[in-house]
């Protein structure tokens, strides 16, 4: 449905109760009551949050949940994921990524961010459901000059074929990591980003194994390997960021890179647990949150991922003041829109309307004392109600149509892939 105007009525909103006027897929009004105005929400019992931003994730890897669980990164890659997304269909991304987006949807999560194969297929996905997205196709060049020259082709033949959805997608490039893409093939996406002002996003110093890698094939650590190739800038999200010492975080800052923290990833995979969140922030460094892809992390709610960034940042430091429910709910909102460049992640008149409505008649919010804290430390992506993106309603009471049949094609995928595991 996508009425040219929404009217929330009397909804609270960061302590207070207020009207919220959606014209076109901007907030036109937030403040006092109004007199009926298009189609009506009625915000008893709710909270409108902005919806929330998932910087890292390879959506359609849904197909993959529950395979190849408590395994190391890379023999998990090796054995698992990568000998069965050689047979990905387009048919199988699309599915994987439409039920991605549903379970974005139902947790509040109304932008991501995705790297993978067969992306016309997730572009699809996401036209559909109605979602807000970066995407990208996965790169890899093996440091094999063939495969390179297939992968810049490729790269350029999507940004021409990619229908952006009225601004609602973003094209970006994603070359895999400094271990899978050759640094003259990294030179040219570097390039390409500047000269087209898109997004790169790179899983970078993830695990001790890549940061060996590097150093014995490089001579130095990932991030000063990057720098050495002249490929850090402010269009650079780097995904993980697990392994960067002061120097490090000094050159990240000074070119403007951005990190997205994907706690649930590093802790299943054991790749770290050390994020330095507060470190990257007081340097200047933007830092958002993301969930991974589902064979990582194993679900994409938003609101897990931020209570696992809050007590794993607290825990490794032995110290409960640091990162706060209101921080991690910044990192997750309106960070994450500033780092992707997108006036969203907060509702104010002339915002994108993409507005979440929680339902707080429930016992994770009851005592409602603190909201921001309930919803952090006490709640799941159940709580979610009403979902608005870009002006149009996408969910409302928990419902999203078609939910059902997309299940049961992402099963049947995942049934016909699962016997390509080793
Ligand atoms: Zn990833």
């Amino acid at each position: 449905m996508s009425p040219e105007r929404i009217h929330i009525h009397a909804v609270r909103h960061e302590g207070r109760t207020v009207d919220i006027l959606i014209e076109g897929n901007r907030i036109v009004h937030l403040g006092g009551p109004l007199p009926e105005a298009g189609l009506l929400i009625s915000g008893k019992g709710k909270v409108a949050i902005p919806g929330f931003i998932n910087l890292h994730n390879h959506a359609a890897m849904t197909l993959l949940r529950g395979c190849g669980d408590d395994m190391p990164l890379m023999q998990w890659l090796e054995k698992r994921i990568w000998p069965i997304e050689a047979h990905l269909t387009h048919d199988d991304v699309y599915w994987g990524a439409k039920l991605a987006c549903i379970e974005m949807i139902k947790s509040g999560t109304t932008t991501f961010v995705d790297g993978y194969h067969h992306m016309p297929a997730t572009a699809n996905a996401v036209r559909e459901t109605g979602m807000r997205a970066v995407l990208s196709c996965a790169c890899f060049d093996h440091f094999d000059h063939s495969e390179a020259e297939t992968v810049k082709a490729r790269i350029a033949r999507l940004h021409a074929e990619t229908d952006l959805a009225g601004g609602r997608i973003a094209y970006a490039v994603a070359p895999h990591a400094i271990y899978t893409v050759s640094g003259a093939t990294l030179q040219w996406i570097n390039d390409y980003a500047a000269a087209n002002n898109i997004l790169i996003q790179l899983h970078l110093a993830e695990t001790e194994s890549e940061v060996d890698f590097s150093l014995k094939h490089f001579g130095c650590s990932p991030v000063r390997y990057l720098h050495s190739l002249g490929v850090l800038s402010p269009r650079l999200l780097i995904a993980h960021g697990l392994y960067v010492d002061d120097e490090e975080l000094v050159l990240l800052a000074d070119h403007g890179v951005s990190v997205s923290h994907n706690p649930a990833s590093n802790m299943k995979l054991a790749s770290g647990y050390a994020f330095r969140f507060v470190e990257m922030q007081r340097a200047g460094i933007r830092v958002g949150i993301g969930t991974d892809g589902c064979s990582s992390s194993n679900n994409l709610d938003m609101i897990e991922a931020m209570k696992l960034a809050s007590l794993l940042g607290k825990s490794w430091r032995k110290d409960p003041e640091i990162l706060s429910a209101t921080d991690v709910f910044a990192a997750a909102t309106s960070q994450g829109a500033d780092i992707l460049g997108l006036p969203t992640g907060r509702i104010a008149e002339g915002a994108l309307a993409d507005i979440v409505l929680v339902d707080v008649n429930q016992p994770a919010f009851t005592p409602n004392l603190n909201f921001t804290s309930n919803l952090v430390y006490a709640a799941n992506g159940s709580c979610v109600d009403t979902v608005i993106c870009n002006g149009r309603i996408l969910m409302q009471n928990r419902t999203i149509e078609g939910e059902a049949e997309v299940m049961r094609r992402v099963s049947q995928c995942a049934e016909r892939l699962m016997a390509f595991s080793k």
